[in-house]
């Protein structure tokens, strides 16, 4: 750790000072900053502040990619943020961001902080667990604001942890994060393991950079990794929720899932999944689930919405088949099984990440369609068709069967069926012989459904 902070530049006070790389030495063109966020620096510059790009957005401009928001970091406090801009709010209980809005985009300003406050960008509203109250509470505010130089030191990579000077177009790098980046290793700033357990997210940060840029973890940023997985049981449920979308959700859910796996942090996170997977990896419930992973980034890159409700349908699908122990389908006659595999895996589920009910309920339905779709003949069958999940439970059955669960006759059907004329549908369910495998412990079900409708909804 001790020389990762020595880069061999300090001043006669011994501050650590920055390789400056100039505008000629890096390919960083404003041409590829946002409008607004330039704006925000020149005007925080003209205020006699210092102003930096930070954090992401440094980093995937250094890497050629387009940054999906850019963060700023001033020496200006948010107060004085604040009346250099009228369309600005400062946000967090403590009031320590300032979001400038332009439009529909937002950018977010952040007064240096000091060393010794660790704060997260995403949750760093909150100040209750950091060290910086009074007795009382209170949030001690000359201790949360420092300089650049201490800045620094609470970020997590080297990578994530350079500033754009708006003053010369010249990057700041006090960790060796450049060239860190063009050698695409993601490096903890400072001792690792220390790092971790200040904040054990940084271990699902390091799988989503990893998956998300492809970068390789640095020997040392790796190790105690495997060690301190457990951290995770500690994080709270909400946070990991965040999480989670922001790994799965943001067009590398692939390689980030892969990270979470070799990393061996999926055992914390969804830990009857990771069971399933290692019980029966060429199960159709672990093809669906890559499958349902590969979707979801295609449909990212083709700027269509991607839900959490389809996503933790398709994650949490093996653990359920292994719930109703049928790792290979078929799914079990009786209604009830399924829905009480359902419930047990999603409850396990919710303790670790919390999914909301609104994504959790309808996730739901579309689980316990699954089995509807088998029915075929009749005019239930196009009831079905009305449910307002239908369209999700559709998408999903077409999962189960390119995964091999379910004959692909079954999908193939209810693709052509949607494309009929009214007419031609009720001709195509009445004509459809009654399933063989319905009639007997269909009967039942049936009638047991019935009756408890009117508890399930
Ligand atoms: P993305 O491109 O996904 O937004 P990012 O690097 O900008 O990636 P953010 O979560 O937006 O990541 O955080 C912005 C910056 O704040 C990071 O680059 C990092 O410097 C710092 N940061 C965020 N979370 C943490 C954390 N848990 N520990 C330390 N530093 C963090
Ligand atoms: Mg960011």
């Amino acid at each position: 750790a001790a020389e990762l902070y020595s880069i061999e530049n300090n001043d006669a006070s011994g501050q650590p000072l920055p390789v400056i790389v100039p505008r000629a030495g890096h390919p960083i063109s404003r041409a590829n900053i946002s409008p607004s966020a330039l704006r925000v620096l020149y005007r925080l510059r003209e205020g006699g502040f210092q102003a930096f790009l930070v954090g992401g957005a440094v980093r995937d401009l250094l890497l050629g990619l387009h940054p999906k928001d850019f963060d700023i970091a001033t020496d200006a406090h948010p107060e004085e943020v604040r009346k250099l801009f009228r369309n600005c709010r400062l946000i967090g209980r403590r009031f320590h961001l300032a979001h400038v809005r332009f439009g529909m985009e937002i950018i977010e300003v952040a007064t240096f902080r000091a060393a010794h406050t660790e704060v997260d960008e995403d949750h760093g509203v909150d100040e209750t667990g950091h060290r910086v109250l009074d007795e009382h509470g209170r949030i001690l505010r000359d201790n949360l604001y420092g300089t650049i130089e201490e800045d620094v030191w609470r970020r997590d990579f080297t990578a994530n942890a350079l500033y754009y000077n708006i003053e010369d177009y010249s990057i700041w790098d006090y960790v060796g994060g450049v060239p860190d980046a063009e050698a695409r290793v993601l490096r903890l700033i400072g001792d690792a393991e220390t790092r971790y357990r200040e904040d054990p997210v940084r271990m699902l940060r390091a799988a989503r950079f990893a998956g998300k840029l492809g970068f390789t973890l640095h020997p040392g940023t790796e190790a105690p990794l495997h060690r301190l997985a457990y951290m995770l049981d500690s994080v709270p449920a909400a946070r990991l929720f965040d999480e989670t979308m922001k790994l799965l959700l943001a067009g590398s859910a692939v390689p980030s899932f892969d990270m979470l796996v070799s990393l061996g942090l999926l055992p914390h996170l969804m830990p009857d999944v990771a069971a399933a997977l290692a019980e029966a990896p060429d199960s159709p419930g672990a093809r669906l689930l890559r499958l349902g992973l590969e979707n979801t980034d295609q449909r990212v890159r083709a700027d269509k919405s991607v839900t959490p409700t389809f996503l933790f349908a398709v994650l949490l699908w093996p653990a359920i088949l292994r719930a109703v122990d049928a790792p290979n389908g078929p799914l079990p006659d009786d209604p009830q099984l399924l829905s009480s595999a359902c419930d047990a895996v999603m409850s396990q589920q919710l303790r670790r990440i919390a999914v909301p009910k609104r994504f959790g309920l309808p996730m739901r339905d579309l689980l316990l369609m699954q089995p509807r779709f088998e029915r075929r003949s009749g005019r239930r069958a196009l009831r079905l068709l009305d449910h307002p999940k239908f369209r999700a439970a559709y998408d999903f059955l077409v999962l189960r069967a390119a995964a091999g669960e379910v004959d692909p006759e079954v999908a193939d059907w209810w693709t052509r069926l949607q494309e009929m004329p009214e007419e031609q549908r009720i001709a195509e369910v009445e004509s459809r012989p009654r399933e063989a495998t319905d009639a007997a412990p269909r009967a039942r079900s049936r009638s047991r459904r019935r009756r408890r409708r009117p508890a399930a909804t």
